[in-house]
Formats: C-alpha cells, sequence, structure tokens
C-alpha cells in the first residue's frame, strides 16, 4: 500500500511541475513584454522630447533671423548717418545686435547637440525594439507550443493518477492529499536513522519501532506526513 503511495507522489509531483511550467511560461512571456513596453515608452518620451528641442531651434532661428533683418538695416542706416552722434548710435545698436545673434547662435548650437544625442539614443532604442518584437514572436509561438506539449503530457499523466489513486484505501489516500496539500508536495517521506525527512524532526523512538515493523500507516507526530523506511 505505502508502495502505492509513493508512486502516487511520484505521479503527484510530475504533475505539480508541470502545473508550475503551465504558470512560469506566460509569466515569462508577460515579462519580455512589460520590458519591451518599457522600451517604447522611452522611445516615445525620447520623440517627444526631440520635437521639444526642435521646436526651440526653430524659435530660435526666426530670433537670429530677425535680428539679421535688424543688421541689415542698421548698416544701411550707417551708409546714410550725418554726424557723429548718429554713426555712434547705429554703431552701438550693431554692437548689442552682434551680441544677441552670438548668444542665440550658441543657444541654437548646444540644443543641436542635445538633439544629436538624443537621436542617437533614439536609433539605438529603435533598433532594439525591432529586435525584440522579431524575438518576441518567436519566444510567443514557442511558448505556445511549449504549453500545449506539457498540457498533454499532464492531462496524460492526471488519467495514470486516477488509476493510481484507485489502488489506494481511501482514508488512507485522503490523509496523504491533506499532508501533500499543506506542504505544496512531500505527503509521504522516508525516515531514516529517525529522522523524518519532511521535518527533519526525530520520531518518538516507540513510533519508530513501529515504522520499522512495517505494519499499518504512521504520520510523522510533528508534521503529520506519512512515513515510512526502506525495505532491508
Ligand atoms: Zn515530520
Amino acid at each position: 500500500m505505502l508502495d502505492r503511495l509513493v508512486h502516487l507522489q511520484e505521479t503527484d509531483e510530475r504533475i505539480v511541475a508541470f502545473q508550475k511550467e503551465e504558470e512560469k511560461i506566460p509569466r515569462d512571456l508577460e515579462e519580455k513584454e512589460h520590458d519591451l513596453e518599457d522600451l517604447q515608452e522611452n522611445r516615445d518620451k525620447a520623440r517627444a522630447a526631440q520635437e521639444e528641442l526642435q521646436k526651440q531651434v526653430s524659435e530660435l532661428t526666426r530670433e537670429v533671423e530677425e535680428v539679421r533683418d535688424h543688421q541689415r538695416r542698421c548698416q544701411a542706416r550707417g551708409l546714410a548717418v550725418k554726424t557723429q552722434r548718429e554713426y555712434q548710435a547705429v554703431q552701438r545698436e550693431s554692437e548689442i545686435a552682434k551680441k544677441r545673434r552670438s548668444e542665440l547662435e550658441g543657444q541654437i548650437k548646444e540644443l543641436l547637440e542635445e538633439k544629436n544625442l538624443l537621436e542617437e539614443s533614439l536609433l539605438e532604442t529603435e533598433s532594439r525594439i525591432e529586435d525584440r518584437l522579431e524575438t518576441l514572436e518567436k519566444q510567443r509561438s514557442d511558448a505556445d507550443q511549449r504549453l500545449r506539449r506539457i498540457r498533454t503530457e499532464r492531462e496524460d499523466l492526471e488519467k495514470t493518477r486516477e488509476v493510481e489513486a484507485s489502488l489506494i484505501q481511501p482514508d488512507l489516500l485522503a490523509k496523504y492529499q491533506k499532508v501533500f496539500e499543506r506542504y505544496k508536495g512531500k505527503g509521504v517521506v522516508r525516515v531514516t536513522s529517525g529522522v523524518c525527512n519532511g521535518c527533519f524532526m526525530t520520531i518518538p523512538p516507540q513510533l519508530y519501532n513501529q515504522v520499522l515493523a512495517q505494519g499499518g500507516i504512521h504520520q510523522c507526530p510533528n508534521c503529520g506526513r506519512i512515513i515510512y523506511v526502506d525495505r532491508a
């Protein structure tokens, strides 16, 4: 009876392993999808930042154009001045315009550098997204195949389990199932050198002797698992 139970447990453990895998596969895939979404989000942010930079550059460029017009006008007025004072006034205005223009051009240069850096990282992100999309496609179909295979195997095992379970006394089966579920496995464990292999507590000598005598079903008084010894 105990042999059958140990056998059943092996089947149960395999079923549990399959179930875990069945849960893990979609979880892994979801994680990968999240990574991709993060990348896409980064890309969108970078694009928006790039557009913002471009807007600033256009605005500054327009300002430069205005200053340039002003400079032209100053030049024209410079040709027509009659007095020293007028000449100095035009001269001063030209100086201010020149300074302003070089300030603006400096700002534009900085913004363009920033934009170039952003462009580089954007291209990199885009190529990573493309790679991920491609691999994800494959990962999805692989995961799908694996899931289907595992599901079939588990269902086969469950049928085997039904047969195995039917060969075990119902009360023993119920006891075993209770502890198996409580501990998520290991409902029936071997005792080695008087120690329960489920909770690693020492079995009281009297009970240990009963287990050694291999008559009846015994449970570890500490963890409740069904205990057995290997036949000599
Ligand atoms: Zn125990």
